[in-house]
């Protein structure tokens, strides 16, 4: 018999904090743009540098496989969900099978 999300809480806890990683990065890279072209009135060079590292973050974060079933957890052939709180192709969950807060605000905005 396979061991289920009930059975074994934490199996996919490395996982988990790979997307956990990559949504931090995405986020700081989004929040942090704004900052420096708003207030530092970054043009230019910089400007494309904060670019091209904004697109990459976001591209990482959204290439990020399921841990069940090891499809991208935001698209299939026929759908895609930037935001979805679980898995577009098995329905895992956001945060299952792992021991993190899956209340606290942060990780459901995450
Ligand atoms: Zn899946």
């Amino acid at each position: 018999m396979l061991p289920t999300v009930e059975s074994y809480p934490t199996r996919f806890e490395a996982d988990w904090r790979d997307y956990r990683r990559r949504a931090r990065l995405a986020w700081i890279t989004i929040l942090g743009g704004l900052p420096l072209c708003y207030f530092f009135q970054a043009t230019g060079t910089p400007a494309v540098i904060w670019f091209i590292v904004y697109v990459g973050a976001v591209v990482w974060r959204e290439g990020w496989g399921c841990p069940q079933c090891g499809n991208n957890f935001f698209c299939n052939p026929a759908f895609r969900n930037s935001f979805t709180h679980k898995c577009v192709n098995c329905s895992l969950r956001k945060w299952e099978g792992s021991s993190f807060d899956k209340e606290s605000w942060w990780e459901k905005f995450m």
